[in-house]
């Protein structure tokens, strides 16, 4: 290279910044990552149902398994939500008129910040919703009357985390949950006919119908439940199972 090339590519990386059409390719990233969330949701319903067949035949070795990849895939979740958080940073530090000359190092500060805030196990499982809900799931098959213990140890302040006890009846019909629907804002479950229904007939909104709650709802807020679904199927077999021997017991 003559001495005017190696020049005037010195002052073209020098020149160099990123501009805010850059952060376009950022939208098309975070798109890509609610997919993989998506996957990984799809991933995690299946290991729920999975553990509850485990719980079911007494299969503790399994369930651990389970729940390793259970946690596994909230990792994975967290990262890609970390990323995210990352890249939208970035591209409003870049659309404020910030001069990065390249993306490497501010993200990878932005990175270990993040990563340091979450360390210990209690605070990156066992008291995350999603993982508590996990574990009520598995412990509702042989304790369906009962609470569950809380997750975490030595609970001083007492707070009993994840001991919501979920009725698998509909609020509305009152019979068992039938194509449950669980509402993302306030996670009330519900037979899907009954409160689309509801919907229609109010105009196309309603106020939570659970006693005490008053988050409002509108059908995109609400989810299939296939793990719902799951539990009720396993119920309903569990007592008729019970009342076949009962019948029997009586003929006796
Ligand atoms: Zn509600």
């Amino acid at each position: 290279m003559t001495e005017q090339a190696v020049q005037s590519l010195a002052q073209l990386q020098n020149s160099f910044h990123l501009k805010p059409t850059h952060t376009d390719l950022i939208k098309s990233v975070m798109g890509d990552s609610s997919d993989v969330i998506g996957f990984i949701r799809k991933g995690q319903q299946y290991i729920t149902i999975e553990a509850m067949d485990q719980e079911e035949a007494n299969n503790q070795e399994k369930i651990l398994e389970l729940d390793a990849s259970y946690r596994e895939l909230m990792d994975l979740e967290s990262r890609v939500r970390n990323q995210n958080t990352t890249f939208t940073t970035l591209a409003t530090r870049i659309n404020n008129g910030e001069i990065l000359k390249n993306l490497m190092t501010p993200y990878e500060e932005i990175q270990t910040q993040l990563q340091a805030k979450c360390t210990t196990e209690e605070e990156k499982y066992l008291t995350n919703e999603k993982y508590i809900d996990f574990r009520q799931n598995i412990w509702n098959i042989n304790h369906p009357d009962e609470l569950m213990p809380s997750l975490v140890e030595n609970d001083d302040d007492d707070i009993v985390m994840g001991s919501t006890k979920i009725s698998l009846k509909c609020p509305l019909t009152t019979t068992w949950l039938e194509d449950p629907v669980t509402s993302t804002v306030c996670k009330h479950s519900f037979s899907k006919a009954a409160i689309l229904d509801l919907m229609r007939q109010s105009g196309g909104s309603v106020v939570c119908p659970v006693s005490g709650c008053n988050k409002g709802i509108v059908p995109t807020y609400l989810i299939n439940d296939e793990i719902m679904a799951e539990r009720v199927t396993r119920v309903k077999a569990r007592d008729e199972k019970n009342a076949s021997s009962t019948q029997f017991f009586d003929v006796e």
